[in-house]
């Protein structure tokens, strides 16, 4: 039950998963204060954006958020900035944008109610401290969905690749304790939610002190009631062999893997101290494709990296062929200050044009490899979760175990429920499919319940 005795809040969050976890975590600690959330941020006493800073692109579209907020704020109405950019500019966002009072880097969320206090009483506040030791374990977060639940279990990063702004926004790597995580696990089971999604920044080099991520798989899929648990993003290089059985091992976890490539040339790899080579990219997809039958694979993949020369934007465009990814996040090299890359010789820049038309030609050639492989999936049947209604309403949305996205006609009741579907159509990443049996959730997965995934 929520009380508005202090007023309401309204977040509106950018960028990964982690930032749409946080969000959940603000609204916990705000509602627990007596704020009311609110859908939209018309007259809204406290309006938040939680922002990425890992793309220039990304920070310029909040800035223009930012100013176009400012109509729906009264009289009294406090903004905030919250998360990667925040914690980047600090300070600074205060003179960029006047009407913000409010700056908490990703660490600080524990003092939002009492920063958010400072705001609507006329201060300037602002947190951008690191604490390593913070996890938020005795914080309750507000989910947004109902169907999943994102489970942090890691935050910050080791790796330092020079393009990535991440360990500066976030911190050292430091992971949870395993028994937290599955008593967080048990209480999201206990209340209906079925699918878990493990978040970290290189998720599977996860380590407790006593655990590895292998032992977290382990505890979280024998959790009863979660009958999907997936994980994003791992390192290619912490898919120890451990971590590979535990995954072939448990029954929930899905048969799909995000691994992040970067790049399929081993000379610009080295260059964005990805720490692996092609090479190790590609043993690694063998290694997790030889455990796990039917695994789908998707990755991100930088162009335009400093240095990145015709021939090794070809090795990326064979890199994709050769694993033949389901889907993948492309980007254009974006420059972020205090980055190791922008310190590379500045006659190394690829130019925005060369770069626009190879990250064009990449899209292409992704697209084109996933519109085959999905064409040979029609008339299959398998096993999909009704996940909500698709943007445009008249369809609902669901997910196969493997992560594909079919589009069914049903009813508002089918959200949350577990069906057999069969592939009828494809528009080359989306598949339609039409309903063949409706089961009821079960408390506890095994992979043989259902038709076999779809082989990638
Ligand atoms: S692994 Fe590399 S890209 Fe990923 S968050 Fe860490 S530094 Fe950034």
């Amino acid at each position: 039950m929520t009380s508005s005795r202090k007023g309401t809040v309204y977040i509106e969050t950018y960028g990964c998963q982690m930032n749409a976890s946080d969000s959940e975590l603000m609204l916990g600690k705000l509602r627990a204060d007596g704020y009311e959330s609110v859908t939209t941020p018309d007259r809204a006493d406290v309006i938040l954006l939680n922002t990425c800073a890992i793309r220039d692109h990304a920070e310029q579209r909040v800035l223009g958020r930012l100013g176009e907020l400012k109509a729906s704020m009264s009289a009294t109405s406090i903004m905030g900035v919250t998360g990667c950019m925040a914690q980047r500019l600090g300070p600074k966002l205060l003179a960029r944008a006047r009407h913000v009072s409010l700056v908490i880097g990703p660490d600080g969320y524990r003092a939002l109610p009492a920063l958010v206090e400072r705001a609507r009483a006329g201060e300037k506040a602002t947190h951008t401290t690191f604490d390593f030791e913070e996890h938020y374990e005795d914080v309750a977060p507000v989910r947004a969905d109902r169907v999943k639940a994102w489970i942090p279990v890691q935050r910050g990063c080791d790796y330092k690749c020079t393009y990535c702004i991440v360990p500066t926004t976030r911190g050292p790597e430091r992971s949870r304790r395993l028994d937290d995580v599955v008593r967080e696990v048990a209480g999201v089971a206990a209340s209906g939610t079925t699918e878990v999604v493990l978040l970290g920044q290189t998720v599977n080099s996860y380590r407790d002190g006593g655990h590895d991520f292998a032992d977290l798989l382990r505890a979280v899929g024998a959790v009863d009631g979660i009958r999907r648990l997936r994980f994003t993003s791992p390192h290619p290089n912490d898919f120890s062999d451990r971590v590979i059985a535990a995954m072939a091992d448990v029954p929930a976890v899905c048969e799909h893997v995000h691994l992040p490539m970067q790049s399929g040339s081993s000379r610009v790899l080295k260059r964005m101290l990805r720490r692996y080579t092609r090479e190790d990219y590609m043993a690694c997809v063998e290694r997790l494709r030889s455990r796990i039958s039917g695994l789908s694979i998707t990755t991100d993949i930088i162009v335009g990296f400093p240095g990145e020369d015709d021939q090794d934007f070809e090795d990326t465009l064979s890199a994709v062929r050769e694993v033949g990814f389901d889907d993948a996040f492309t980007f254009r090299f974006s420059a972020r200050e205090g980055t190791p890359a922008t310190r590379l010789p500045v006659e190394l820049t690829v130019p925005e044009e060369i770069a626009t038309a190879r990250l064009e030609r990449l899209i292409a050639t992704v697209r084109s490899g996933a519109r085959e492989r999905n064409a040979t999936l029609l008339g299959r049947r398998c096993e999909v979760l009704v996940e909500k209604w698709a943007r445009r309403g008249e369809l609902l949305q669901c997910r196969t175990r493997d992560f594909r996205t079919v589009l069914i006609p049903g009813a508002d009741s089918l959200v949350g429920r577990y069906l057999t579907v069969e592939l009828t159509g494809t528009t080359g990443s989306t598949f339609t499919g039409t309903i063949v049996t409706e089961r009821t959730p079960l408390p506890m997965a095994v992979r043989s319940i259902g038709d076999a995934a779809p082989a990638a």
